[in-house]
C-alpha cells in the first residue's frame, strides 16, 4: 500500500500550528468522540478516540471470510470462503471492513447517518483508513486507483441532505491522496429487502445502479481499465455492492472492484 499524504506544510505553517493549536486546545479542547473526554494535550490533531476507546473498538480481525469479510472466532490457517460466499458470484474482488457493526461504531455511525451528525465522518473516515493495511492491498499504488460511493437515490438524498458513503469517499480522499470520483448513480429505489433471500436481493437490485453521464461541460469520467476502492458505510449482504461492482465493470470498463466499508453487518 502506498499513498501520498496530505501536502507537506509550509514554514510559517510548521512554525504557527503548534502555538495555534495550543491556544485552540485551551479554548476548546480535542474531545474523543466516543467518551467526550478531553484528549490528553500531547494528543495529535485528528486523532478522534481515546487510548481507552481506541482499545474498545471492535476491529476486524483475522480470520475472516476472504471474499465478504464476514468475522469468524477460532483460528483458520487456511485462506477460506464462509459458506454464504460459496457458490456465489459476487462483482466485487473481495470486501474488507475496519470494525465490526457492533457497540461504539453502530452508536457512530447511526449519529452520522440519522442524527446529521456530520463531524463524525472525520472519525469514520479514520476508521475507514485502516482498510488500506489489508494485505492483499500490499504493494498497491493506491493513488492510481480510484474511489467511488455507493450512490443513494435522488429521492433518498434528499431527504437524508447527504449521503453518508460519498461524504466518508471525499474524507478519505483527502487523507490518502486517492482521487474520488462521483462515478454512479441510484437510478431506481427498492423496498426493504429483509425478506428476500441472497439470490433475490441480488435479482431486486438488478437495473438499480448507472453511470452517471457528465453534465455537457464536465469532463467524462474514465474507469476503463481503472482499478476501483468501492466506498459504503456498513456491508450487510454485499447485494449493493456487488451490484455497483457489476455496472462499474461491465459498463465502466473498470479491471477489479474491491469493497471498503467502516463496518461489516
Ligand atoms: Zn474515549
Ligand atoms: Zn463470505
Amino acid at each position: 500500500m502506498s499513498f501520498p499524504g496530505t501536502s507537506a506544510p509550509s514554514r510559517l505553517r510548521r512554525l504557527l500550528n503548534p502555538a495555534l493549536q495550543a491556544a485552540a486546545d485551551l479554548i476548546c479542547p480535542q474531545l474523543c468522540c466516543v467518551c467526550k473526554v478531553p484528549q490528553a494535550h500531547d494528543a495529535p490533531r485528528g486523532v478522534w478516540f481515546c487510548q481507552k476507546c481506541a482499545d474498545e473498538l471492535p476491529v476486524v480481525e483475522p480470520p475472516y471470510c476472504m471474499v465478504c469479510g464476514e468475522v469468524y472466532d477460532g483460528s483458520f490457517t487456511n485462506v477460506f470462503r464462509c459458506m454464504n460466499c460459496d457458490g456465489r458470484r459476487l462483482e466485487f474482488e473481495f470486501a474488507v471492513a475496519a470494525c465490526r457493526a457492533e457497540g461504539t461504531v453502530r452508536e457512530l455511525i447511526h449519529q452520522f447517518k440519522y442524527e446529521r451528525r456530520l463531524h463524525l465522518r472525520g472519525a469514520l473516515a479514520a476508521l475507514l483508513l485502516r482498510t488500506l493495511a489489508e494485505p492483499r492491498l500490499e504493494g498497491e499504488n493506491l493513488v492510481d486507483w480510484l474511489l467511488v460511493a455507493v450512490p443513494l437515490h435522488r429521492s433518498r438524498e434528499r431527504d437524508r441532505e447527504f449521503n453518508q458513503s460519498r461524504e466518508l469517499c471525499q474524507r478519505l480522499s483527502q487523507l490518502t491522496g486517492i482521487p474520488a470520483v462521483d462515478a454512479l448513480v441510484r437510478t431506481r429505489e427498492t423496498d426493504t429487502q429483509a425478506h428476500l433471500d441472497r439470490d433475490e436481493r441480488l435479482k431486486n437490485l438488478r437495473g438499480a445502479f448507472a453511470l452517471r453521464k457528465p453534465r455537457p461541460w464536465q469532463a467524462e469520467i474514465a474507469l476503463q481499465g481503472r482499478r476501483i476502492l468501492l466506498v459504503d458505510d456498513v456491508f450487510t449482504t454485499g447485494a449493493t455492492t456487488s451490484e455497483c461492482a457489476r455496472v462499474l465493470r461491465r459498463e465502466g470498463g473498470a479491471e477489479k472492484v474491491v469493497v471498503i466499508t467502516v463496518a461489516r453487518g
